[in-house]
């Protein structure tokens, strides 16, 4: 079974989620935004073994606690980008334009691919490849617990911004019709800011999507 620990940290308070399957004890973070401490020591209170770090995109309040969650790992943890967002993370995820220095963590070795399947124990994690954010982005969408991990593609009555390097709005909404509004109804979504919501919500109050009030 799924367990899920969210975090709000770092400057722009993110969400980042460490989750685990509780056979197993195997353990990930999804977005280690900041303060990475916090996250290891929630993870040794349960037993539950980190070994991978998944990232929705590169930008630097969404990897700024991976250097921190490295430091106290052993082995280092295994980091899962799409190779689209490898120049954004060499370039420590733009956090030199917002005046901050971040320790991005170990080198992304693992390529995230649309409709790759990453697991933990025996929960599956299916990769949704949804650019527009960044040119990278990519949801984690967990069929058997019913819910979406989607990065900074869509909150709670709102999208992501597409005016940094790499955003297109186009590319966005195109995401968020094909891979977020094709999901069952009920899907519980988590986003990297704000409030979870679901995909029935979404089709219904974005002001942003879905309909012909785009602005
Ligand atoms: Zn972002
Ligand atoms: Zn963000």
């Amino acid at each position: 079974m799924l367990n899920i620990v969210t975090f709000i940290l770092g400057p722009v308070k993110t969400n980042a989620y460490l989750v685990a399957d509780s056979e197993s004890l195997d353990a990930a973070v999804i977005d280690p935004a900041w303060a990475g401490r916090l996250i290891l020591d929630e993870a040794q209170k349960h037993n539950w073994r980190i070994a991978h770090l998944w990232y929705t995109h590169a930008h630097f309040d969404h990897i700024g606690g991976a250097g921190a969650i490295a430091d106290g790992l052993n082995p280092l943890p295994l980091v899962a980008l799409h190779p689209a967002d490898h120049v954004l993370w060499r370039a420590e995820g733009g956090a030199p334009l917002f005046g901050f220095k971040i320790d991005p963590g170990p080198e992304p070795t693992i390529d995230l691919i649309q409709g790759q399947i990453l697991r933990l124990g025996n929960v599956e994690f299916e990769v949704r490849f949804t650019p527009g954010h960044t040119l990278g982005h990519c949801i984690f969408y967990v069929p058997s617990a019913n819910v979406c991990f989607c990065g900074d593609l869509i909150f709670q009555n709102s999208i992501g911004r597409t005016d940094l390097p790499g955003g297109d709005s186009n590319a966005l909404l195109h995401s968020i019709e094909t891979q977020v509004f094709t999901l069952p109804d009920a899907t519980r979504l988590l986003s990297g800011h704000g409030p979870e919501t679901t995909v029935a919500r979404e089709k219904k109050f974005n002001p942003f999507v879905g309909g012909s009030s785009i602005y």
